[in-house]
Protein backbone atom coordinates (compact mmCIF):
# COMPACT_ATOMS: atom_id res chain seq x y z
CA UNK A 1 0.00 0.00 0.00
CA UNK A 2 1.60 2.90 -1.33
CA UNK A 3 -1.25 6.00 -1.52
CA UNK A 4 -1.84 7.61 2.07
CA UNK A 5 -6.09 7.43 1.40
CA UNK A 6 -5.29 3.47 0.95
CA UNK A 7 -2.85 3.07 4.27
CA UNK A 8 -6.22 5.11 6.49
CA UNK A 9 -8.48 2.57 5.01
CA UNK A 10 -7.28 -0.67 5.19
CA UNK A 11 -3.46 -1.21 7.14
CA UNK A 12 -3.98 -2.52 9.97
CA UNK A 13 -7.80 -4.03 9.57
CA UNK A 14 -8.13 -7.47 11.54
CA UNK A 15 -9.62 -9.87 9.44
CA UNK A 16 -13.22 -11.26 10.80
CA UNK A 17 -12.76 -15.11 10.59
CA UNK A 18 -16.22 -16.18 12.05
CA UNK A 19 -18.36 -14.02 9.36
CA UNK A 20 -15.69 -12.15 6.83
CA UNK A 21 -17.17 -8.98 7.74
CA UNK A 22 -14.78 -6.36 6.47
CA UNK A 23 -14.50 -4.12 9.41
CA UNK A 24 -12.39 -5.74 12.19
CA UNK A 25 -13.82 -7.31 15.13
CA UNK A 26 -13.92 -5.70 18.54
CA UNK A 27 -11.76 -7.79 21.09
CA UNK A 28 -13.22 -6.83 24.33
CA UNK A 29 -11.95 -9.17 26.65
CA UNK A 30 -9.04 -9.09 29.69
CA UNK A 31 -8.65 -12.30 29.65
CA UNK A 32 -7.16 -14.73 27.51
CA UNK A 33 -5.73 -18.32 27.15
CA UNK A 34 -1.71 -18.14 27.87
CA UNK A 35 -0.92 -22.77 27.80
CA UNK A 36 -0.42 -22.05 23.92
CA UNK A 37 1.27 -18.80 23.43
CA UNK A 38 4.78 -17.32 24.08
CA UNK A 39 3.32 -14.17 25.16
CA UNK A 40 0.54 -13.59 27.09
CA UNK A 41 -2.10 -10.95 26.11
CA UNK A 42 -3.73 -8.53 28.04
CA UNK A 43 -5.25 -4.79 27.55
CA UNK A 44 -2.52 -3.40 29.28
CA UNK A 45 0.67 -5.27 27.78
CA UNK A 46 -0.84 -3.40 24.26
CA UNK A 47 -0.52 -6.60 22.70
CA UNK A 48 -5.01 -7.65 22.56
CA UNK A 49 -5.46 -7.55 18.86
CA UNK A 50 -7.55 -4.17 18.15
CA UNK A 51 -4.48 -1.96 19.67
CA UNK A 52 -1.64 -4.16 17.70
CA UNK A 53 -3.98 -3.56 14.45
CA UNK A 54 -4.40 0.58 15.21
CA UNK A 55 -0.70 0.12 15.74
CA UNK A 56 0.19 -1.03 12.51
CA UNK A 57 -2.20 1.67 10.76
CA UNK A 58 0.17 4.44 12.71
CA UNK A 59 3.00 2.82 11.69
CA UNK A 60 2.27 2.48 8.13
CA UNK A 61 1.15 6.32 7.72
CA UNK A 62 4.06 7.56 9.74
CA UNK A 63 6.42 5.00 7.56
CA UNK A 64 8.11 3.36 10.53
CA UNK A 65 8.97 -0.10 11.99
CA UNK A 66 6.52 -0.44 14.81
CA UNK A 67 3.67 1.72 16.10
CA UNK A 68 1.77 1.36 19.79
CA UNK A 69 -1.15 3.40 21.09
CA UNK A 70 -2.02 4.57 24.27
CA UNK A 71 -4.93 6.14 26.81
CA UNK A 72 -4.02 9.83 25.54
CA UNK A 73 -1.18 11.74 23.34
CA UNK A 74 -0.01 13.14 27.13
CA UNK A 75 0.74 9.18 27.80
CA UNK A 76 2.63 8.66 25.11
CA UNK A 77 4.61 11.93 25.61
CA UNK A 78 5.22 10.99 29.07
CA UNK A 79 5.60 7.57 28.59
CA UNK A 80 8.56 8.37 25.92
CA UNK A 81 10.55 10.74 28.11
CA UNK A 82 10.23 8.16 30.99
CA UNK A 83 12.13 5.58 28.38
CA UNK A 84 14.93 6.94 27.67
CA UNK A 85 15.80 9.68 30.07
CA UNK A 86 17.08 8.30 33.76
CA UNK A 87 18.72 10.27 37.00
CA UNK A 88 21.39 12.30 35.94
CA UNK A 89 20.36 12.64 31.94
CA UNK A 90 19.72 16.04 30.40
CA UNK A 91 17.24 16.76 27.32
CA UNK A 92 16.78 19.23 25.38
CA UNK A 93 13.11 20.78 24.53
CA UNK A 94 12.01 23.04 21.77
CA UNK A 95 10.23 26.41 22.70
CA UNK A 96 6.46 26.71 22.15
CA UNK A 97 5.54 23.25 23.28
CA UNK A 98 1.89 21.73 24.13
CA UNK A 99 1.27 23.20 27.72
CA UNK A 100 0.67 19.99 29.49
CA UNK A 101 4.30 19.10 28.14
CA UNK A 102 5.35 22.26 28.76
CA UNK A 103 4.40 21.02 32.51
CA UNK A 104 6.06 17.75 33.13
CA UNK A 105 8.88 19.08 32.00
CA UNK A 106 8.89 22.50 33.86
CA UNK A 107 7.49 20.91 36.67
CA UNK A 108 7.98 17.28 37.09
CA UNK A 109 11.02 15.88 34.98
CA UNK A 110 13.52 17.43 37.98
CA UNK A 111 11.84 15.17 40.64
CA UNK A 112 12.95 12.30 38.76
CA UNK A 113 16.62 13.86 38.71
CA UNK A 114 16.02 14.61 34.79
CA UNK A 115 18.05 17.69 33.82
CA UNK A 116 16.32 19.98 30.91
CA UNK A 117 16.87 23.24 28.84
CA UNK A 118 14.32 24.47 26.86
CA UNK A 119 14.98 26.82 24.28
CA UNK A 120 15.00 30.40 24.10
CA UNK A 121 14.13 29.56 20.23
CA UNK A 122 13.82 27.01 17.31
CA UNK A 123 17.11 27.26 15.51
CA UNK A 124 18.85 23.94 14.95
CA UNK A 125 21.69 26.00 16.30
CA UNK A 126 20.48 27.31 19.45
CA UNK A 127 18.95 23.34 20.11
CA UNK A 128 22.95 22.32 18.94
CA UNK A 129 24.46 25.26 21.78
CA UNK A 130 22.28 23.09 24.47
CA UNK A 131 23.57 19.71 23.81
CA UNK A 132 25.54 18.48 27.16
CA UNK A 133 28.10 15.69 27.86
CA UNK A 134 25.39 14.06 29.99
CA UNK A 135 22.10 14.98 27.41
CA UNK A 136 20.18 11.98 25.63
CA UNK A 137 17.40 13.18 24.23
CA UNK A 138 16.29 16.48 21.82
CA UNK A 139 12.23 16.83 21.25
CA UNK A 140 10.54 19.26 18.96
CA UNK A 141 7.10 19.97 18.11
CA UNK A 142 6.28 21.42 14.25
CA UNK A 143 4.33 23.12 13.65
CA UNK A 144 4.23 24.23 17.30
CA UNK A 145 1.15 24.74 19.15
CA UNK A 146 -0.26 27.85 19.34
CA UNK A 147 2.06 29.76 16.96
CA UNK A 148 2.54 27.40 14.35
CA UNK A 149 6.20 27.80 14.16
CA UNK A 150 8.24 25.93 12.29
CA UNK A 151 11.68 23.81 13.41
CA UNK A 152 13.62 22.33 10.86
CA UNK A 153 13.01 18.37 11.03
CA UNK A 154 16.07 16.95 8.56
CA UNK A 155 18.30 19.63 11.10
CA UNK A 156 17.24 18.28 13.93
CA UNK A 157 17.46 14.75 13.19
CA UNK A 158 21.18 15.19 12.00
CA UNK A 159 22.44 16.82 15.27
CA UNK A 160 20.59 14.34 17.00
CA UNK A 161 22.20 11.39 14.92
CA UNK A 162 25.48 14.12 15.29
CA UNK A 163 25.31 13.53 18.91
CA UNK A 164 24.01 10.36 19.44
CA UNK A 165 20.76 11.83 20.95
CA UNK A 166 16.99 10.11 20.86
CA UNK A 167 15.33 12.72 18.88
CA UNK A 168 11.09 12.85 19.41
CA UNK A 169 8.52 15.03 17.80
CA UNK A 170 5.14 15.84 18.46
CA UNK A 171 3.63 15.46 15.46
CA UNK A 172 -0.04 16.16 16.41
CA UNK A 173 -0.57 19.51 14.40
CA UNK A 174 0.91 18.39 11.27
CA UNK A 175 -1.01 14.87 11.41
CA UNK A 176 0.99 11.82 9.52
CA UNK A 177 -0.93 13.07 6.28
CA UNK A 178 0.71 16.94 6.34
CA UNK A 179 4.36 15.10 7.92
CA UNK A 180 6.06 11.99 7.82
CA UNK A 181 9.64 12.78 10.51
CA UNK A 182 11.02 9.49 10.68
CA UNK A 183 12.32 9.20 6.60
CA UNK A 184 13.49 12.98 7.99
CA UNK A 185 15.55 11.76 10.44
CA UNK A 186 13.48 11.91 13.73
CA UNK A 187 13.65 8.71 15.47
CA UNK A 188 10.27 8.95 17.35
CA UNK A 189 6.64 10.43 16.21
CA UNK A 190 4.03 11.31 18.58
CA UNK A 191 0.36 11.93 18.00
CA UNK A 192 -2.39 13.35 20.49
CA UNK A 193 -4.91 10.90 18.58
CA UNK A 194 -7.31 12.54 20.60
CA UNK A 195 -6.54 15.43 18.02
CA UNK A 196 -6.88 14.73 13.92
CA UNK A 197 -6.55 11.00 14.10
CA UNK A 198 -9.77 10.74 16.16
CA UNK A 199 -10.67 13.92 14.01
CA UNK A 200 -14.53 13.85 15.75
CA UNK A 201 -13.62 15.64 19.51
CA UNK A 202 -15.26 12.23 20.71
CA UNK A 203 -11.94 10.39 21.81
CA UNK A 204 -9.23 10.45 23.92
CA UNK A 205 -6.41 8.44 22.86
CA UNK A 206 -2.44 8.88 22.03
CA UNK A 207 -0.24 6.94 19.56
CA UNK A 208 3.35 6.72 18.82
CA UNK A 209 5.46 5.06 15.49
CA UNK A 210 9.15 4.53 15.64
CA UNK A 211 12.03 1.73 15.06
CA UNK A 212 11.39 -2.11 16.51
CA UNK A 213 14.51 -1.43 18.78
CA UNK A 214 13.07 2.15 20.11
CA UNK A 215 9.55 0.77 20.79
CA UNK A 216 10.75 -2.29 23.15
CA UNK A 217 12.17 -0.28 25.21
CA UNK A 218 9.08 2.04 25.10
CA UNK A 219 6.67 -0.97 25.50
CA UNK A 220 8.76 -1.76 28.80
CA UNK A 221 8.06 0.94 30.45
CA UNK A 222 4.57 1.25 28.80
CA UNK A 223 3.37 -1.92 30.66
CA UNK A 224 4.31 -0.15 34.14
CA UNK A 225 3.06 2.78 33.55
CA UNK A 226 -0.42 1.70 32.60
CA UNK A 227 -1.37 4.28 29.82
CA UNK A 228 -3.38 1.90 27.29
CA UNK A 229 -6.61 2.00 25.65
CA UNK A 230 -9.75 0.30 25.87
CA UNK A 231 -10.74 -1.66 22.74
CA UNK A 232 -13.58 -0.24 21.89
CA UNK A 233 -11.72 3.34 21.82
CA UNK A 234 -9.20 1.59 19.95
CA UNK A 235 -11.89 0.34 17.08
CA UNK A 236 -13.66 4.15 17.66
CA UNK A 237 -9.74 5.46 16.58
CA UNK A 238 -9.64 3.00 13.70
CA UNK A 239 -12.61 3.68 12.17
CA UNK A 240 -11.93 7.56 12.37
CA UNK A 241 -8.64 6.74 10.93
CA UNK A 242 -10.27 5.58 7.90
CA UNK A 243 -10.84 9.00 6.90
CA UNK A 244 -8.02 10.69 7.85
CA UNK A 245 -6.76 11.98 4.57
CA UNK A 246 -9.91 12.68 2.96
CA UNK A 247 -10.24 15.05 6.16
CA UNK A 248 -7.00 16.38 6.34
CA UNK A 249 -7.38 17.29 2.43
CA UNK A 250 -10.52 19.49 3.12
CA UNK A 251 -8.81 20.73 6.37
CA UNK A 252 -5.66 21.86 4.84
CA UNK A 253 -7.81 23.31 1.86
CA UNK A 254 -10.21 25.37 4.59
CA UNK A 255 -7.03 26.68 6.77
CA UNK A 256 -5.38 28.07 3.40
CA UNK A 257 -8.58 30.07 2.29
CA UNK A 258 -9.37 30.93 6.18
CA UNK A 259 -5.78 32.33 6.10
CA UNK A 260 -6.01 34.47 3.49
CA UNK A 261 -8.96 36.13 4.13
CA UNK A 262 -7.68 36.74 7.79
CA UNK A 263 -4.62 38.37 6.88
CA UNK A 264 -6.56 40.58 4.73
CA UNK A 265 -8.94 41.87 7.61
CA UNK A 266 -7.78 45.32 9.21
CA UNK A 267 -9.51 44.29 12.56
CA UNK A 268 -6.64 41.30 12.47
CA UNK A 269 -3.49 42.52 13.95
CA UNK A 270 -1.35 38.96 12.61
CA UNK A 271 -2.17 35.60 11.46
CA UNK A 272 0.13 32.83 12.31
CA UNK A 273 -0.30 29.51 9.79
CA UNK A 274 2.74 28.15 7.82
CA UNK A 275 0.94 28.28 4.38
CA UNK A 276 0.96 32.21 4.63
CA UNK A 277 4.17 33.04 2.73
CA UNK A 278 5.11 35.64 5.30
CA UNK A 279 5.29 32.87 8.08
CA UNK A 280 8.80 33.10 9.18
CA UNK A 281 8.24 29.14 8.89
CA UNK A 282 7.20 29.12 5.51
CA UNK A 283 10.19 27.89 3.09
CA UNK A 284 11.27 25.41 5.62
CA UNK A 285 7.45 24.34 5.89
CA UNK A 286 7.21 23.60 1.98
CA UNK A 287 10.23 21.13 2.19
CA UNK A 288 8.73 18.84 5.09
CA UNK A 289 5.37 19.30 4.76
CA UNK A 290 2.60 17.93 1.98
CA UNK A 291 -0.10 20.03 3.29
CA UNK A 292 0.27 22.76 5.76
CA UNK A 293 -2.52 21.63 8.36
CA UNK A 294 -6.26 22.45 9.67
CA UNK A 295 -4.66 25.04 12.42
CA UNK A 296 -3.82 28.61 12.46
CA UNK A 297 -3.64 31.49 14.89
CA UNK A 298 -4.63 35.50 14.57
CA UNK A 299 -4.39 38.35 17.16
CA UNK A 300 -7.46 41.13 17.22
CA UNK A 301 -6.08 44.51 17.09
CA UNK A 302 -8.64 45.80 19.57
CA UNK A 303 -11.68 43.15 19.57
CA UNK A 304 -12.17 41.97 23.04
CA UNK A 305 -11.32 38.23 22.34
CA UNK A 306 -14.10 37.05 24.36
CA UNK A 307 -16.86 38.73 23.05
CA UNK A 308 -15.42 38.01 19.05
CA UNK A 309 -16.03 34.25 20.51
CA UNK A 310 -19.09 34.88 21.75
CA UNK A 311 -20.53 36.46 18.89
CA UNK A 312 -19.73 33.56 16.60
CA UNK A 313 -22.67 30.98 15.62
CA UNK A 314 -20.83 28.26 13.75
CA UNK A 315 -17.90 28.03 15.04
CA UNK A 316 -17.63 26.58 18.78
CA UNK A 317 -15.45 28.37 21.51
CA UNK A 318 -13.85 25.06 23.08
CA UNK A 319 -10.65 23.04 24.22
CA UNK A 320 -8.89 20.83 21.89
CA UNK A 321 -8.83 20.24 18.17
CA UNK A 322 -8.47 18.22 15.05
CA UNK A 323 -12.40 17.48 14.76
CA UNK A 324 -14.53 17.87 12.29
CA UNK A 325 -16.49 21.01 13.48
CA UNK A 326 -14.61 24.12 13.47
CA UNK A 327 -13.47 25.03 16.99
CA UNK A 328 -11.97 27.98 18.25
CA UNK A 329 -9.96 28.76 21.85
CA UNK A 330 -8.24 31.53 23.07
CA UNK A 331 -4.68 29.43 24.37
CA UNK A 332 -3.92 32.54 27.14
CA UNK A 333 -7.37 30.78 29.20
CA UNK A 334 -7.08 27.26 27.97
CA UNK A 335 -3.93 25.24 26.78
CA UNK A 336 -1.42 27.55 28.10
CA UNK A 337 -3.45 28.89 31.35
CA UNK A 338 -0.92 27.23 33.89
CA UNK A 339 1.92 28.99 33.00
CA UNK A 340 3.15 32.10 34.32
CA UNK A 341 2.82 35.52 33.33
CA UNK A 342 6.62 35.49 32.74
CA UNK A 343 6.30 31.89 30.79
CA UNK A 344 3.40 32.98 28.91
CA UNK A 345 5.62 35.87 27.30
CA UNK A 346 8.29 34.12 27.08
CA UNK A 347 6.23 31.25 24.89
CA UNK A 348 4.54 34.85 22.71
CA UNK A 349 1.29 34.07 24.25
CA UNK A 350 -0.84 37.03 24.58
CA UNK A 351 -4.10 37.48 25.90
CA UNK A 352 -5.36 38.29 22.40
CA UNK A 353 -4.15 35.46 20.55
CA UNK A 354 -6.87 33.21 19.05
CA UNK A 355 -6.59 29.54 17.84
CA UNK A 356 -8.43 28.41 15.40
CA UNK A 357 -9.11 24.39 14.45
CA UNK A 358 -10.49 24.46 11.09
CA UNK A 359 -13.00 21.54 10.65
CA UNK A 360 -14.45 20.11 7.18
CA UNK A 361 -17.31 22.68 6.32
CA UNK A 362 -17.64 24.87 3.71
CA UNK A 363 -15.01 27.21 4.06
CA UNK A 364 -17.67 29.77 2.84
CA UNK A 365 -19.81 29.50 6.30
CA UNK A 366 -16.86 29.66 8.32
CA UNK A 367 -15.53 32.92 6.69
CA UNK A 368 -18.96 34.20 6.74
CA UNK A 369 -19.30 33.37 10.72
CA UNK A 370 -16.09 35.12 10.96
CA UNK A 371 -16.70 38.06 9.47
CA UNK A 372 -20.33 38.82 11.05
CA UNK A 373 -18.56 38.40 14.77
CA UNK A 374 -15.85 40.59 13.57
N1 LIG B 1 0.38 17.43 21.91
C1 LIG B 1 -0.36 18.41 21.41
C2 LIG B 1 0.20 19.25 20.30
C3 LIG B 1 -1.62 18.68 21.92
O1 LIG B 1 -2.35 19.69 21.43
C4 LIG B 1 -2.13 17.88 23.00
C5 LIG B 1 -3.46 18.12 23.59
O2 LIG B 1 -4.06 19.15 23.42
C6 LIG B 1 -1.31 16.87 23.49
C7 LIG B 1 -0.08 16.66 22.92
C8 LIG B 1 -1.76 15.99 24.62
O3 LIG B 1 -2.68 15.07 24.16
P1 LIG B 1 -3.87 14.45 25.05
O4 LIG B 1 -4.75 15.56 25.48
O5 LIG B 1 -4.49 13.46 24.13
O6 LIG B 1 -3.20 13.79 26.23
Amino acid sequence: MKSVKTICVHAGTLFDNVTKGVTSPIYTSTSYAYLDLDEAVYPRYYNIPNTKGVGEKIAALEQAEAGMVFSSGMAAITTTLLTFLRSGDHAVFQTGLYGGTFNFVARELDSFGIESDIARDNEPATLESLVRANTKLIYIETPSNPLLLITDIRAVGKLAKKHKLVSVIDNTFASPVNQNPIPLGIDIVIHSATKYLGGHSDICAGALACSNEHMGRIRKMALSLGGSLNAQTVYLLERSMKTLALRMEQQNRNAGLIAEWLSAQKEVRRVYYPGLKDHPGHETAKKQMNGFGGMLTFELKTADPVQFQDKLKLIRPSVSLGGVDSIICAPALTSHRHLSEAEKTGEGITDGLLRLSVGIEDPDDIINDLEQAL
